[in-house]
């Protein structure tokens, strides 16, 4: 088992012994079964699954930190939610505030990729939500 913490400023989402945890690190996708070598990461903005008696649980998340050692995953994030958590209306309103915005700034400015990581967030948020059963 793999012990997994999952935590926001607000507070511990997730403490609890799982099977295997995925997510979006800077180099991509990965995966972390029991026994997995030592390592750090930057994560990225996207969604977050991991596996608990065949059971996986869907999260969507803003960027952050992740720490895999001793079969312990510690993920720092500013924020993560659980697909059933997502306010949907609040996820397209976002999207499309941030697709409005984008069309009128100038790229490669600071408010573009602020913009930018807004419309990520949202989209992570209808993607994940999209997985409640
Ligand atoms: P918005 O413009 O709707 O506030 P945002 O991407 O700017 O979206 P964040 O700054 O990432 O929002 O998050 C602020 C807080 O609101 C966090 O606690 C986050 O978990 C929560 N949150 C944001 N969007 C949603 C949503 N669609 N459903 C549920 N919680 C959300």
């Amino acid at each position: 088992m793999l012990n997994l913490e999952i935590i926001t400023p607000e507070k511990v989402l997730v403490s609890e012994e799982v099977d295997m945890v995925e997510a979006k690190g800077s180099l991509g996708e990965f995966g972390v079964l029991p026994g997995h070598i030592q390592f750090l990461t930057v994560l990225e903005i996207g969604e977050v699954r991991y596996t608990k008696d065949g059971k996986t649980s869907y999260l969507a998340t803003s960027g952050g930190f992740g720490e895999v050692a001793d079969d312990k995953v510690t993920f720092l994030l500013d924020t993560a939610e659980f697909a059933d958590d997502i306010d949907l209306e609040r996820a397209k309103i976002a999207m499309e505030e941030a697709q409005e915005r984008l069309k009128e700034l100038e790229m490669d400015t600071a408010e573009y990729r602020m913009y930018e990581l807004a419309l990520l967030r949202a989209l992570a948020r209808l993607q994940v939500a999209s997985k409640k059963l």
